[in-house]
């Protein structure tokens, strides 16, 4: 199907210079790190910055994977870097991050799928910021549980997994990706360690229905995920799989109402929310639920 042509009122980003954007992204440079904020353009970095938010890329910025709506690089990475839990961690500490979300491309060239890298680095986060709350946001690690312990046994605040988007429209936009898989991942992370808050996300836009979005939400709700995240789709290029549709504010209202009512203990739906928008506020309502 066609995009749809202009973008909406909606999705035009108020620019803040109120931070020391600059000085964060000279550093980011000097310690070669990645961040999602830089490599997606989130819109909200501005705000997510000056408010001591972050997400880190680690484990490269190449991945085995190629997702229809990702931006991100597909190939077969060379490397496993094994000081940059270090460094995030110096990074973390120089930005006097609140809240620090750590995400990875799909390393299914890894046996462990880059878990223990993953768990080192919420340990050394955690050794210069014990205030900082560590969200994590995994790939699925093809399903293997053993990975899943290694993160778990780290004890991040959260345990974030995207299922990206609803069941039917799965395997058309995620790669290598299972709706199934992403949800009992999310089930196994809840058994493993009942005290840590899970979260999962889904972007709108897709061609996905409302009844569909719901039950996605009851799919997440099954297996006791606490936090959800709903946003508008953009397309990152002319390559990528296309906007269906812009969903109106109001409708992001509505699915807000419609998860709070199934009980997750926090919902943040937008236009421009992405995984990790106001990720701080949702640490503190899910530890209050
Ligand atoms: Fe970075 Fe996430 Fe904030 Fe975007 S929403 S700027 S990716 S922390
Ligand atoms: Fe992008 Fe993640 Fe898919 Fe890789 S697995 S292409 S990083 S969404």
């Amino acid at each position: 199907s066609k995009s749809p042509e202009k973008k909406p009122e909606w999705l035009k980003i108020k620019l803040a210079t109120d931070c020391n954007y600059a000085e964060i992204k000279d550093m980011m440079r000097s310690k070669t790190l990645h961040t999602v904020c830089e490599e997606a353009r989130c819109p909200n970095i501005y705000e997510c910055w000056a408010n001591r938010t972050a997400t880190f890329m680690i484990l490269g910025d190449i991945c085995t994977r190629a997702c229809r709506f990702c931006a991100v690089k597909t190939g077969l990475p060379t490397e496993l870097d094994l000081a940059e839990p270090e460094r995030v961690a110096d990074a973390a500490e120089q930005m006097g991050l609140r809240h620090c979300v750590v995400t990875s491309v799909a390393r299914d060239d890894l046996a462990d799928g880059g878990a223990m890298i993953f768990a080192e680095t919420i340990k050394a986060i955690r050794k210069r910021l014990p205030l900082c709350s560590i969200e994590v946001l995994i790939p699925d690690f093809l399903g293997n549980p053993d990975s899943l312990k290694i993160v778990m046994d780290a004890k991040p605040d959260i345990l974030n997994h995207n299922i990206e988007t609803v069941k039917r429209l799965s395997n058309r936009v995620r790669a290598r990706a299972k709706y199934d898989r992403s949800i009992e991942l999310l089930r196994r992370a809840k058994e493993m360690q009942p005290s840590i808050p899970t979260k999962s996300s889904i972007m709108l836009g897709l061609g996905e229905t409302l009844e569909e979005v719901v039950q996605a939400m009851d799919d997440l709700r099954a297996v006791d995920c606490n936090i959800l995240t709903l946003g508008q789709y953009l397309q990152p290029s002319s390559g990528h799989i296309a906007i269906e549709r812009y969903v109106h504010p109001d409708e992001f209202k509505q699915l807000k109402e419609e998860g709070m009512k199934r009980g997750f203990s926090h919902v943040e739906s937008g236009p421009l929310v992405r995984s990790s928008y106001h990720a701080h506020e949702q640490v503190q309502s899910a530890q209050a639920a």
